[in-house]
């Protein structure tokens, strides 16, 4: 965590405080509003593995927020960071999340107290495999009961490895592949899964240009194009979403700032040119398309459109949140703005998008790959010949019959059947544009709500609370 100022709360206690003032707008019992709130289960496990000649200790966790739908979901960080009261914040925002998007799921998170680039890649198998056998045992991964997912430090590499060692403890049990999402293609992932969360980032802000008067409140004009971006972190989610922006939408990204240093250019920086020259190992100070700097905590503050926050908690604190400069800020990380932050920042009129929005995309594509693991086939593959076969019978009719001509290449686009990756992007948009129109509603119904992130709230916290109702608590 950035944060400097001691006056600032703890990640769980600021998620709990946005939660509480967006129930307090509700008319549900205090009781009920504590039940939702608190934190079912937090699982804490040491194990042992024998590396270098010797054994060491690694510290692991399992939140598991609420079971009120089942499996639970949440990523698997692995971090030196990662400690209780951030895997049960993560946790909670999982279910607030799930539920605004309308994914059936409950709200987990898990984490490993590690330095992944410590270990090499033979040594990270053997603890990531201990550590799924040590939450397996415990059915806390499990494909009906909970489903851990990749975050920050993990990817599709410790996905396959946490499902085949799942695999080898039950392989009597038809869906055991469905234990983990995020998975590689060839072992059962999902086409979109890798670039899901930055795709979602870039959809959440596609919907809010369609919405005028959210603009307006965030005193910007006209269309994504050309509109001037600052992005923080460029690991699988900030990679993603600004590549999109840039390359689809016409945004310019001005800054980037990551780990080592800083890149700036007032033209745009070429994402995809510095990704690169970042995997190649060359130092971020020899990129030639921009101007780099050191570690700079300033950068956060430059003059852009909109923010990206796509690294870290809090990284918008008591201290910064004063000289933000942004318009619009896209919380694709998750927790980035502490409570202090968002009241200064609201008390600005700096429009968020907040997290549990903003970075939903994971998650929902997440939902699609398990589903498509149960269901055992692929998305696609019943319809997608079919289709086609209909396309073309229609292009040929409106041709032979409506004396109409098409070009070639407006015809083969238009006959082509939806495959995999079409539909995972097209349920991705219905998601994000959906959640955004609830949100827009609860904000229209209860205007006193404000803001976007306490609408959220609003929105996930009523799902839940029908839930149990429903079912008589
Ligand atoms: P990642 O590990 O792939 O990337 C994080 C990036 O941030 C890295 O490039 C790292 O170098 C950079 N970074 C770390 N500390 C930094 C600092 N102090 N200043 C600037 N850059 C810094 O992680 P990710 O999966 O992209 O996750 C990023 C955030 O998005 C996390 O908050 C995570 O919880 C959230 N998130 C991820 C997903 C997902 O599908 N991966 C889904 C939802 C939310």
């Amino acid at each position: 965590m950035s944060t400097s100022s001691t006056n600032e709360l703890k990640f769980r206690d600021s998620v709990d405080l946005m939660f509480n003032r967006a129930a307090s707008f509700m008319d549900i019992s205090p009781k009920l509003i504590e039940k939702i709130r608190v934190c079912n289960a937090t699982y804490t496990v040491r194990f042992g593995v024998k590396l270098r000649g010797e054994v060491h200790t690694f510290t692991g966790y399992r939140a598991v927020h609420s079971e009120h739908k089942e499996p639970v979901k949440g990523g698997i960080r692995y971090s030196l960071d990662v400690n209780q009261d951030e895997v049960e914040a993560l946790a909670a925002l999982m279910t607030y999340k799930t539920a605004l998007v309308e994914v059936p799921y409950g709200g987990s998170k898990g984490g490993l107290c590690i330095d992944p680039k410590a270990w090499d890649e033979e040594e990270l198998e053997r603890i990531t495999r201990r550590f799924t056998f040590e939450l397996a045992r415990r059915d806390l991964i499990h494909p009906s009961l909970n489903v851990p997912a990749p975050d920050m430090g993990t990817g599709e590499r410790e996905m396959a490895w946490m499902m085949d060692e799942y695999r080898r403890l039950n392989n009597t049990n038809i869906d055991n592949i469905a234990c983990v999402t995020g998975k590689p293609v060839h072992l059962g992932g999902i086409e979109g899964r890798v670039e899901a969360t930055g795709r979602g980032v870039q959809y959440a802000l596609q919907e809010f240009f369609r919405h005028n008067d959210d603009k307006k409140k965030a005193s910007l004009r006209g269309e994504l194009d050309g509109k001037k971006i600052v992005i923080q972190g460029l690991g699988n989610v900030g990679y993603h979403a600004a590549k999109f922006l840039s390359e689809e939408d016409g945004a310019k990204i001005i800054t980037v700032i990551e780990r080592f240093g800083v890149v700036r250019n007032p033209k745009g920086v070429n994402i995809e040119k510095l990704k690169q020259h970042m995997l190649s190992g060359e130092p971020l100070a020899d990129f030639q398309g921009g101007t780099v700097t050191n570690p700079d905590p300033t950068a956060i503050c430059d003059a852009c459109d909109i923010l990206i926050p796509a690294a870290m908690e809090a990284a918008i604190n008591m201290d910064n949140a004063h000289s933000i400069k942004a318009k619009v800020i896209v919380e694709a990380a998750n927790g980035p703005v502490t409570a202090k932050a968002d009241k200064i920042l609201r008390d600005k009129g700096v429009f968020i998008i907040p997290d549990m929005y903003a970075n939903a995309g994971g998650v929902t594509v997440s939902y699609f790959e398990w589903v498509k693991n149960i269901g055992h086939i692929r998305f696609g593959r019943l319809q997608r010949r079919n289709q086609e076969a209909k396309n073309r019978e229609l292009i040929e009719a409106l041709e032979t019959q409506g004396g109409l001509k098409f070009t070639k290449s407006f015809k083969s686009g238009f006959i082509e059947g939806a495959n995999e990756i079409d539909l995972v992007r097209a349920g991705l948009d219905d998601t994000m544009r959906g959640a955004y129109g609830n949100i827009k509603a609860a904000l229209i119904a209860k205007p006193e709500l404000e803001d976007m992130r306490t609408a959220a709230f609003y929105v996930a916290i009523s799902d839940i609370a029908l839930h149990y109702r429903s079912i008589g608590l």
